[in-house]
């Protein structure tokens, strides 16, 4: 199986993956690899710090970027996992790239999404929970000092939330969207089932 989490900045998405990466293992009895994006491998670990710490990237840079280190990870890491019957959940994968550099950075959603098929050779995940928050609502969770992409302001966000609610809505077979203001372990709870009904578990 291959999940992915998405959603704003500040919803939770690590703590959730790694949890439901635990409970997957329990009842799945298989191999899990819990990764991320972007910095998932050692290459996307310089990536990711190449793109959040530049005071201007091109969004088209921008985009090549993010869809670099999904390739990179999708190869060597996501692609050999599923071949050798591991369990992969990903905090974040391709929808992030439509969601913030189509709907935040107002690239065309078709281009993005079809730059993220071809890096990742079209490999899309069996089930993306959208963990869904206010953008404000997540701001005042967030702890520590925001990074450029955080600074970026309450319309991206706000533009950001809206393309991963508009996605969802759309293919409603891949995706499951959770309210991500509850508790950490009622937002699992609820995970954990709507997962096991997606993967018949
Ligand atoms: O969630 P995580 O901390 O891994 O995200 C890193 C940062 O990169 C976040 O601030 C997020 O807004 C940004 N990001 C982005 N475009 C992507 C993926 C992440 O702008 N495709």
């Amino acid at each position: 199986f291959f999940v992915s989490f998405e959603g704003g900045d500040g919803v939770g998405k690590s703590t959730q993956s790694r949890l439901l990466g635990e409970w997957l293992g329990a009842v799945t009895g298989r191999e899990v690899v819990v990764t991320r994006e972007p910095g998932g491998t050692e290459l996307g670990v310089e990536i990711r710090r190449l793109v959040q710490h530049g005071d201007h990237v091109d969004p088209r840079a921008e985009a090549l970027l993010y869809a670099a280190d999904r390739a990179h990870h999708v190869a060597t890491v996501v692609r050999p996992a599923l071949l050798r019957g591991a369990v992969v959940v990903t905090d974040r994968y391709l929808d992030s790239s439509v969601a913030y550099q189509a709907g935040g950075r107002e690239l065309a959603e078709d281009e993005v999404e079809r730059l993220s098929l071809w890096a990742t050779r079209g490999l899309l995940p069996d089930v993306t929970i959208l963990l869904d928050l206010d953008p404000v609502l997540a701001e005042a969770r967030r702890t520590g000092e925001p990074d450029r992409l955080e600074r970026a302001g309450y319309g991206f966000h706000r533009r950001t939330r809206e393309a991963f609610l508009r996605r969802a809505a759309a293919d409603p077979g891949r995706w499951v969207v959770i309210d991500a203001a509850g508790s950490v372990d009622d937002i699992q709870a609820q995970i954990r089932v709507d997962v096991a009904a997606r993967l018949d578990l």
